[in-house]
C-alpha cells in the first residue's frame, strides 16, 4: 500500500518524536519524508533528489544502495537474521572480528560488539575501569575528557561529555569527570593533572585530529602522540573515541594512524557497517583482556552485553564495506577528493560572516559569526546554521548544522561533480543568511 506525502507527513507529525529536534519548531512545517536513495544521493516521496552531504550523520561511507552490501545483507538474511552472542558465536561476527583486528592499529587485538557509538564508549570506560580494579589500580576510578568533547547520549556516554548545552541539564545523574585544558595550550597543562592525580585517573577518553560533536574542533598536530606517551608514562589507559573519524573519515583507516598511536581502547561505529545498520565495536589490547580473565569464582567476567551484539546482518554490511575499501582502494581515490574539498573550501574564508574552516579529509567545519574580527558569535536563538541548512535543501541539498558551525561530511563516494555542487550550493546559501 502506497501513501501519499501528506499521509506520512501527517503520521509523522502524529506519531514519532525526532532526536535532538525541538518538536515545537518541528510540527510547524511538513517533514522532508526520504524514500530511496543511490550513491551519495537522497529522494523524497515526491522524487526530488538532494546531495547527502552529511553521510546521513557521518555514517555512510560507499554510498547508498551499494550492490555488493545489498548483497551481502540479502546473502546473510537466507541464512539467519540474528542469533545471540551471549554463549554462541556467528560466522560474519567471528570473521569481521579478525578483519578489524588485521586493519586496526597494531597491538588492538579484541574486539567486542554493540549497537552504537554511545555504547562502544560506555564499554571502553567500563572496562577500563573494571580493568584497573582487577589489576591493583582501585583508586583509578574517574576519567578525563577534553573540553567540548562529545561521546554519546546514555548517561555514562554523558559524564565524559563537555558541551553543556547537551550535557548540563543531567549532571546530577552523571559520574565525575576531569575536564582537560584546552588542547591549544599543548599537552603540558594537561600533565600537570595528571601528575598530580594519576593515581586516581583510570583513563583520558579523546576524539583522535576532530572533534566533531563539539563543533568541528581540529587537535593540535602532535597532540595525540603526545597524549598517548603521557597515558604510558602514568599508567593511564587511553581510549580512542573513532566514531566518527574512523573509516577513511580523516584520509586514513583510523584517524590514530596519522601520528602512528595504539590506544589501549577504540570505539568504532557510524561507518563501521557501510552507515547500513547499527553496529559498534570496542577494540582493546591483550593486556586489557588478560586483565579479565580468572576463574569463575573470581568474577572478573565482564558482565555486559547487549541483546543485539554482534548482529549477523549487520556484521555482513561491514564485511561487505571493509571489502570494498580494499577491492577499490577507497582510500587511495579518496586523497585528490580531499584536496578538490580543500581547494573549494578557500573562498568560504573570504566571507565576512565566516569565522573560521576547519577541515581534516572529509570532516569539514564553516564556522558562522556576526564579526569576522572580533570572532563575535551571533546569538544561537537567531538559528543562522539551522537558516542555512533550510535553505540548501531547497538547492537539492541535505546537510545539518551544529549550532553555527555548518557541517560538510559528504560519503567517501561522492563524485567529483557532487563534490563541486555541495560547497556552490552552501556557499550561496550562506552568503543569502548572513548577508541579507
Ligand atoms: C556520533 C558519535 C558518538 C555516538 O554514537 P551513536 O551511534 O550516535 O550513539 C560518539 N562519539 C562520537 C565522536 C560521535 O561522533
Amino acid at each position: 500500500m502506497k501513501y501519499s506525502t501528506e499521509q506520512l507527513q501527517r503520521l509523522d507529525r502524529q506519531y514519532v518524536w525526532h532526536p535532538f529536534t525541538q518538536m515545537k519548531d518541528w510540527l510547524a512545517e511538513p517533514p522532508l519524508v526520504i524514500e530511496s536513495g543511490e550513491g551519495a544521493v537522497l529522494r523524497d516521496t515526491d522524487g526530488n533528489e538532494y546531495i547527502d552531504g552529511v553521510s546521513s550523520l557521518w555514517c555512510n561511507v560507499h554510498g547508498h544502495r551499494r550492490p555488493e552490501i545489498d548483497q551481502a545483507i540479502r546473502g546473510q538474511l537466507d541464512r539467519i537474521a540474528h542469533s545471540t552472542m551471549l554463549g554462541l558465536a556467528n560466522v560474519p561476527a567471528t570473521l569481521l572480528a579478525e578483519k578489524l583486528v588485521r586493519i586496526a592499529p597494531e597491538g588492538l587485538t579484541r574486539v567486542f560488539y554493540s549497537d552504537d557509538g554511545s555504547t562502544a564508549n560506555e564499554i571502553a570506560l567500563k572496562l577500563a575501569y573494571q580493568y584497573c580494579q582487577q589489576t591493583g589500580g582501585t583508586g583509578k576510578t574517574k576519567f578525563i575528557s577534553l573540553p567540548e568533547a562529545y561521546h554519546g547520549d546514555t548517561i555514562g556516554s554523558v559524564s565524559v561529555g563537555g558541551i553543556d548545552l547537551f550535557h548540563a541539564v543531567y549532571r546530577p545523574l552523571l559520574f565525575e569527570r576531569i575536564p582537560a585544558p584546552p588542547p591549544t595550550g599543548g599537552i603540558e597543562p594537561l600533565r600537570e593533572i595528571v601528575e598530580q592525580r594519576d593515581s586516581e585517573i583510570a583513563g583520558i577518553i579523546v576524539e583522535p585530529l576532530m572533534q566533531g560533536a563539539g563543533g568541528m574542533i581540529e587537535m593540535p598536530k602532535g597532540y595525540l602522540a603526545d597524549l598517548r606517551e603521557l597515558c604510558t608514562q602514568h599508567d593511564i589507559l587511553m581510549i580512542a573515541d573513532e566514531v566518527a573519524v574512523g573509516f577513511g573519515r580523516t584520509g586514513r583507516m583510523f584517524a590514530c594512524e596519522h601520528e602512528n598511536v595504539t590506544p589501549d581502547l577504540m570505539a568504532l561505529a557510524k561507518g563501521l557497517s557501510g552507515g547500513y545498520l547499527p553496529l559498534a565495536a570496542t577494540l582493546t589490547t591483550e593486556r586489557i583482556f588478560e586483565g579479565f580473565l580468572g576463574d569463575y569464582g573470581e568474577t572478573k567476567t565482564f558482565f555486559h552485553g547487549h541483546t543485539y551484539t554482534g548482529n549477523p546482518l549487520a556484521c555482513a554490511a561491514a564485511l561487505a564495506s571493509l571489502e570494498i575499501f580494499e577491492r577499490e582502494r577507497t582510500l587511495e581515490k579518496l586523497a585528490p577528493k580531499i584536496n578538490l574539498l580543500a581547494q573549494q573550501l578557500e573562498r568560504f574564508k573570504r566571507l565576512p560572516h565566516v569565522g573560521e574552516v576547519s577541515q581534516c579529509g572529509f570532516m569539514v567545519g564553516i564556522r558562522l559569526v556576526r564579526d569576522k574580527t572580533t570572532m563575535e558569535h551571533y546569538d544561537w536563538t537567531e538559528r543562522h546554521g539551522a537558516r542555512v541548512c533550510e535553505l540548501t535543501r531547497r538547492h537539492g541539498v541535505i546537510i545539518r548544522p551544529l549550532g553555527d558551525v555548518i557541517v560538510l561530511m559528504p560519503p567517501l563516494c561522492i563524485t567529483a561533480e557532487q563534490l563541486t555542487t555541495l560547497p556552490g550550493v552552501v556557499y550561496r546559501c550562506i552568503k543569502e543568511v548572513t548577508e541579507q
